[in-house]
């Protein structure tokens, strides 16, 4: 039977650079996955800074564009806002090249991948775990869940449902040549083209991602507001497209991250950004964290556990929490946003900017902060 120190089950961004630190450190690692790569992976594509700049090689090669200047509209409102920066706010990838590429990064630094091999099963003891594949059993000490919305390390570890899901829909698209060249100049979001939403047009190489999520409970014909929306982008006509649903979790979980020797990370621990549903960059990050807490505590279970919890707490949970009351007003409470748009818009697109860029957190205590300048607020 095949033993190792880490498995990790699933090969996108989390799952890759958990592997590579862990690899780096010296642990014996395998990375377990589903599909066979390369693969497509529903998902915009853009990568904001902080999540380039966490990681510790160059993704120059895999990047399609980059966008040093990003432009927010909102709609049946006049505010508009747009930021620039020295560095690029986005960077465009198609997550198929992308995330191979990370994987190649971990198998040099010595970690193990099994393709088309999907985890079916669990079984936990003292010392260790013992993985159920479709290609037969797995032997580890520690295990990371990086396998995505739909985790089933989640699921076979024992967690309830605890995250918000929200469905979104995304669209590659092929365009004429005028529509690509007035298009493909800026990167785009545009806030309430959905109910309690957003859409977005995300120039890649020769196409357009476009795509539509919203955080409202009732369902919703997304495909609707997509037309919508290419009518408001003014696209006409359409000469190839794709379309890939999926969900997107953007709440966290409200138990624990870790249990009996299982850590969850990215998008299985719900760690996309409730405002914006960027969810590459906390997945590259809780990836690192999952695996430094369990290679600088690997005898000791407990210590591991409460060392990722701790870097959970200083780098990604308080920043997700202040995220989600934002979420909160910009979506479900248009009248209150537009109010504090009018008087705080282009400092808070600044503000949130520096927080994509990692030159930023969000402000401490920024709940009371807003509750105080805004009366109404308090009653929530
Ligand atoms: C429509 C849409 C648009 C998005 N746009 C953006 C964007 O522009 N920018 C951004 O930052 N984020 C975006 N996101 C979110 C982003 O895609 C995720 O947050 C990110 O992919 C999470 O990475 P991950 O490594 O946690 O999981 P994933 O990238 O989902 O990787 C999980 C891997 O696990 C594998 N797997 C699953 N189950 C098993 C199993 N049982 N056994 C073995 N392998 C398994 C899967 O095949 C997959 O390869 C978008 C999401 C959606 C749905």
């Amino acid at each position: 039977m095949k033993e190792f120190d880490i498995a990790i089950i699933g090969s996108g961004p989390s799952g890759a650079m958990a592997a590579y630190h862990a690899a780096k450190k010296g642990k014996k690692v395998v990375i377990i996955e589903k599909e066979k790569l390369p693969r497509y992976k529903t998902c915009g594509g853009g990568l904001v800074y902080r999540g380039r700049i966490n990681l510790p090689f160059s993704i120059e090669e895999v990047v399609e564009k980059e966008f040093y200047e990003l432009e927010v509209f909102f709609e049946k409102s006049p505010h508009f806002f747009t930021a620039k920066r020295n560095e690029p706010i986005i960077s465009m990838v198609m997550r198929d090249s992308f995330d191979q590429f990370l994987v190649n990064k971990a198998l040099e630094q010595g970690a193990h991948i099994i393709e088309q091999t999907t985890m079916e099963g669990l079984v936990k003891s003292e010392n260790g775990l013992l993985i159920k594949t479709s290609g037969g059993d797995i032997k580890c000490k520690y295990l990371i869940g990086a396998d995505g919305a739909l985790s089933q390390t989640a699921k076979f570890g024992g967690w309830k449902e605890s995250r918000k899901l929200i469905p979104a829909l995304e669209f590659e698209v092929k365009v004429p040549e005028n529509d690509f060249i007035r298009l493909s100049k800026n990167v785009r979001f545009d806030v309430d083209a959905v109910p309690d939403g957003y859409a977005w047009c995300f120039p890649k190489n020769g196409h357009l991602s476009l795509g539509v999520c919203t955080l409202k409970k009732q369902r919703i014909d997304l495909k609707k507001y997509y037309k919508d929306y290419l009518k408001k982008l003014e696209i006409k006509e359409i000469l190839e497209s794709e379309v890939h649903g999926f969900q997107i979790p953007v709440g966290q979980r409200k138990d624990v991250f870790s249990k009996d020797r299982i850590f969850l990370s990215g998008d299985a621990a719900g760690f996309a950004d409730p405002l914006t549903a960027e969810g590459i960059s906390n997945a590259i990050l809780s990836g690192e964290l999952a695996s430094k807490a369990i290679v600088n505590n690997f005898e000791n279970e407990k210590a591991a556990a409460n060392a990722y919890r701790q870097l959970l707490d200083q780098r990604i949970l308080s920043e997700l929490n202040s995220s989600t009351f934002i979420a909160f007003i910009c979506y479900a409470q248009p009248a209150i946003r537009n109010m504090l748009l009018s008087k705080y818009g282009q400092k808070g697109c600044e503000i949130l900017t520096d927080i994509f860029m990692g030159k930023k957190a969000f402000p401490d205590d920024l709940k009371n902060k807003i509750k105080k300048r805004v009366p109404l607020l308090k009653f929530i």
